[in-house]
């Protein structure tokens, strides 16, 4: 066994193999495996091996795209059986809320090109001739779905990774992980240590046990899972065509066809945890117990679509751990707050994404940037509130609906509330109806209405939409109070801090004290990594503040940058600072009653920043707004809170204050044509595509200059518009297809209903020639075009007059 070695890999299932193999395929040679039974121990050994490109998020869809590619190849490659069948695939709904959805994926595949066909249910019994198809409105088909041998894939991969020069360990088990002064990492096993520049935890159903050797907590617990093969059919074993798989989310099964019968998946209606707190070590392809009362309802479900099912006796029944997360979707890249120790686990369809995602860690890993956007992925999108409880009681919500329609305003109760705001109890008071976001527990908006006070989860306008009206209208006639202490905040300080901020950001780092910056952090090809404002205290003083959802991802990628001479400090302000937005033509003079000091424009023009006494709370207040009316960022000490709250209420009477909620901040975001983190910014994008151009400054070094200086040689390919849309009652939510005639030209990136200007908006990116104000296009809303035009941006208040008032 070798001591050293550039990447170890602990885990030979299907993810850690994959990972591999692809490390290996791009030119790492010098990568291992350790494995502690043979390949394949963990849940790999169980799985069904069914392998679509259905996934709720886009950029998953990419991974499973790349999974499918590879299964289709990797047997002539490695001349190793992978068992891959090209079999398509259907999902259906039976009732309105899931046609809505079914047409989001519709229109969402569509912007990958994907073969997605709308089928009637005609058509789905002519697909499948053995489906009872009573009760369905509808569903999508995919010709190119398939299913594949989890084992077939994991041994081709092993295989093709030793001919590209990897060596697998196996019967080695990890049994510790430490770490160098030099930041190498070793990894202790039984037969020895090695010392390597990266660790990649790929430890499946053992993933958390792995990653506390190295002081992480993950949040992945086991789960039960059943599928069962029945007793030969008559008319399956006739068919020349292999059946496709169908998915029946309604009644939370999967049917699809293994030999000459059919197997019947389940998510059953209780997720049984399979030893929460830890699966025993020598815990090695075994199937577990079965649990026929726990899924008695979903053979009935099962029997009642696919009555052939009823007259045919269980062949086998296959009951195995599946590793879920909160959301039920994995943890993967680099794990906050290590340096080179990556995640590849919490997977419940992993043999869907292993090729993929072995392609697209291993190009993280080696380049230091995923290719595509893998934020709905990274386990940075998970707090410290994701602890192992959490993750408990959420999963005992989440594993049974994982199948349960998905609507974008759904906010589920399970495991809440983690984080509140000190003014929460207020909030509530006040009629507020929270969202979850980061943990926290954010107000989506206010209403006096009992019956509003729950928001119907739908992808059209929902009982929301009058509050959301009311609540831009007041903003803009008078002055709201928004509460966004979860925002991300963070000191930089030090004699280097100055020349390393300009290192991070194309944007220059204020020099006077007070100012204000919107700063770009690039990646390596020049876009969008985060976006940050920093505010400059004073010579060695800066104050930073990015997107809650982005805490652990930006500060990760700052305190991996920091010089090591020391001369930069960062210091980690979120939770010790709260955050009130006031914003609307009031606000000033709401401002001026409460503090002490002058805040008028000439003592504070926009875009500057002053410690001022908010009542007998002293605060740094920020000139700012995202919403595009004059407005204020009123940081305060987070035990003073409610002292500050009670200040600006009681003033705020005279001028007809109230709290307003992020429904309301986001639908005026888009009316100013300002951009969101990860919406229109992204690693697909750069400044130069966007209003963002003006914030790079060519004048000086900055991280993704020389990718960035090419882009602008070549030309952008794309560009950020923004277009009103004839929507009815759905808006355009991100990625919609976008067409001009029958060409698709582009995707949206984000959309909504804007209250101030009256009309539903979505901003997308289009080739260079489309972008002139008038352009008419359109754009596809759950599955159905809609004119859009484009229009010059912003919508509202074009010259900025009522910001800068
Ligand atoms: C019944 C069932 C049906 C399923 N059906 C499907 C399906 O149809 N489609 C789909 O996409 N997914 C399916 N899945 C899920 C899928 O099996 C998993 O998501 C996937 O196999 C996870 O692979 P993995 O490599 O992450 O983990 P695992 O397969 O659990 O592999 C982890 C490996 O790490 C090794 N290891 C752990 N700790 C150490 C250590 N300390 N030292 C050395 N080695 C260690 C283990 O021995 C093991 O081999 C199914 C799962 C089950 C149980």
């Amino acid at each position: 066994m070798k001591t050293q070695a550039r990447v170890v890999v602990i885990g030979g299932g299907a993810i850690g193999t994959s990972i591999l193999y692809h490390l290996a395929k791009y030119g790492w040679q010098d990568v291992v495996l350790v494995e502690k039974h043979e390949l394949t121990s963990g849940s790999t050994w169980l799985a069904a091996g069914n392998c679509s490109y259905f996934h709720s998020s886009y950029y998953c869809t990419r991974v499973n795209m790349k999974s499918i590619e590879l299964y289709q190849q990797l047997e002539e490659e490695t001349g190793q059986t992978t068992g891959w069948h090209t079999t398509g695939s259907i999902r259906t709904a039976d009732n309105p809320g899931r046609m809505d959805e079914l047409g989001y994926y519709y229109s969402m595949n569509r912007c990958l090109g994907l073969d997605v066909q709308k089928v009637s249910p005609q058509e789905i019994a002519e697909l499948h001739p053995l489906m009872h198809v009573d009760g369905l409105l509808g569903g999508l088909y995919w010709p190119d779905d398939g299913d594949v041998d989890p084992s077939g894939i994991c041994q081709a991969m092993a295989i093709a990774a030793k001919r590209h020069g990897a060596e697998i360990y196996t019967h080695t088990q990890v049994t510790g992980i430490s770490q160098k002064p030099n930041d190498e990492w070793v990894v202790h096993t039984e037969k020895g240590d090695i010392t390597c520049e990266a660790v990649v935890n790929a430890g499946g159903l053992w993933a958390p046990q792995v990653g506390a050797m190295a002081g992480l907590e993950i949040p992945s617990i086991a789960i039960e899972h059943t599928h069962i093969l029945f007793e030969a059919i008559g008319v399956v074993e006739d068919r020349e065509r292999m059946l496709p798989l169908v998915r029946d989310p309604d009644r939370s099964i999967y049917v699809r066809q293994e030999m000459d019968s059919l197997i019947l998946g389940m998510y059953e209606k209780v997720g049984k945890q399979w030893f929460p707190e830890g699966v025993p070590w020598d815990y090695a392809q075994t199937e577990l117990p079965e649990d026929v009362d726990n899924v008695a309802e979903n053979v009935e479900h099962g029997i009642f679509r696919f009555p052939v099912l009823g007259e045919t006796g269980f062949k086998h029944v296959t009951v195995g751990p599946i590793t879920y997360t909160p959301t039920g979707d994995p943890l993967v890249g680099p794990a906050y707050p290590l340096k080179n120790f990556f995640l590849a686990c919490g997977y419940s369809f992993g043999i869907t994404q292993a090729g993929g995602i072995g392609h697209y860690l291993a190009g993280w890993i080696m380049e230091g940037e995923p290719e595509i956007d893998m934020w709905h992925v990274d386990s940075r999108r998970f707090g410290s509130y994701a602890n192992w409880a959490y993750n408990h009681e959420k999963i005992a919500d989440t594993y049974p609906r994982l199948y349960s329609t998905f609507f974008p305003n759904e906010w589920r109760d399970a495991a809440r509330p983690n984080r509140t705001s000190p003014i929460y109890e207020y909030q509530k008071e006040a009629g507020a109806v929270f969202g979850d976001y980061y943990g926290w527990e954010c107000p989506n908006y206010f209403t006096a209405d009992e019956a509003d006070r729950y928001e119907t989860p739908s992808w059209r306008r929902s009982n929301a939409f009058k509050h959301v009206a009311d609540e831009c209208q007041h903003v803009m006639n008078h002055v709201g109070l928004l509460d966004l202490t979860r925002f991300a905040k963070t000191r930089f300080s030090g004699p280097g801090a100055e020349a390393w901020l300009n290192q991070m950001t194309c944007q220059r780092v204020p020099t006077g004290d007070g100012r204000i910056a919107l700063s770009p952090i690039l990646d390596q090809n020049g876009a969008f990594k985060t976006d940050m404002t920093i505010t400059k205290i004073k010579d060695g003083e800066y104050f930073c503040v990015t997107a809650s959802l982005g805490k652990r991802h930006d500060q990760h990628g700052m305190m991996q940058n920091l010089p090591a001479d020391g001369s930069v400090l960062m210091e980690d302000l979120t939770y010790k600072l709260g955050c009130f937005v006031i914003v609307g033509p009031e606000s000033r003079n709401l401002l001026a009653k409460v503090a002490y000091g002058d805040v008028s424009n000439e003592a504070m023009p926009f875009g500057t920043s002053k410690e001022i006494y908010v009542g007998r709370v002293k605060c740094q207040v920020n000139r700012m707004s995202y919403v595009g009316e004059l407005g204020y960022e009123i940081f305060h000490p987070i035990e003073s809170q409610i002292a500050v709250f009670k200040t600006l209420m009681d003033a705020g009477a005279d001028f007809e204050l109230k709290m307003f909620g992020m429904y309301a901040m986001d639908s005026m975001r888009l009316e100013k044509g300002y951009l969101a983190w990860k919406s229109e910014m992204n690693v697909h994008h750069t400044p130069l595509e966007t209003s963002l151009a003006w914030t790079v400054k060519w004048d000086k070094d900055f991280n993704g200059k020389a990718a960035l200086e090419k882009v602008r040689a070549e030309g952008v390919k794309q560009q950020l518009v923004c277009m009103v849309v004839e929507a009815d009652d759905a808006d355009p939510w991100g990625y919609n297809p976008i067409f001009n005639g029958d060409e698709r030209v582009g995707m949206t990136s984000s959309g909504g209903y804007g209250h101030r200007v009256g009309k539903s908006i979505a901003f997308g990116y289009v080739p260079p020639g489309l972008t002139d104000p008038g352009t008419k296009l359109e754009v596809e809303i759950l599955g159905e075009m809609r004119p859009a035009e484009v229009v010059a941006t912003p919508l509202y208040d074009p010259t900025n007059e009522k910001m800068k008032a």
